[in-house]
């Protein structure tokens, strides 16, 4: 892991380039699309669940703001929405990949944990989300070594330029940046 690199991909396992190659195809087209979710009155984030054949299996957007509901990050909705198609409130048997346009926060490394999903691969890292948007993300020590210790492989600080611009414009387009008040 290099803090310093914003290049570099973090993982706690060893890297598997076709994963990855297909992890950047698929966040880089998470951060296109996230636009238009934008756009529409939800975002800035966007999830993706996939199988491990390739098959989307679910894909929402954070919509905290238009749900009414503090829960509803991307991450979230999107395991509900797999668990609800699928018929299970445990995935861990069908192999399922999740992608994310930023790092989780502190409740949806909960939820992806109780979900049963198997990879996490995630885009801008929270340290930028955190300074560009003001969204807190959350106290998560060490918690690569910890989904490691579940089985959970984890790549991150993928393609995060890309998140980066799409963050920046939600910000600077002054859009809803929701949180408890301190
Ligand atoms: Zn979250």
């Amino acid at each position: 892991m290099n803090k310093n690199n914003t290049s570099a991909i973090i993982a706690n396992e060893t890297i598997n380039t076709s994963k990855l190659a297909e992890a950047k195809r698929i966040i880089i087209g998470l951060q296109d699309e996230l636009k238009n979710y934008i756009n529409s009155g939800s975002g800035p984030f966007l999830a993706a669940i996939y199988d491990s054949a390739g098959n989307l299996v679910a894909k929402e957007a954070n919509s905290v703001v238009s749900g009414n509901c503090s829960h509803n990050h991307a991450e979230m909705n999107a395991i509900k929405a797999a668990e609800q198609r699928l018929g299970t409130y445990d995935l861990s048997s069908y192999s399922l990949r999740l992608y994310v346009t930023s790092e989780p926060c502190i409740m949806c490394l909960g939820g992806i944990m109780w979900s049963g999903i198997k990879e996490v691969y995630y885009g801008v890292p929270s340290h930028i989300v955190e300074a560009i948007t003001g969204f807190d993300e959350g106290f998560k020590p060490n918690w690569l070594d910890e989904f490691k210790k579940r089985n959970i492989t984890v790549y991150g600080n993928i393609e995060p330029q890309t998140g980066e611009e799409v963050l920046r414009e939600y910000v600077a387009r002054g859009l809803k940046v929701y949180k408890p008040e301190k």
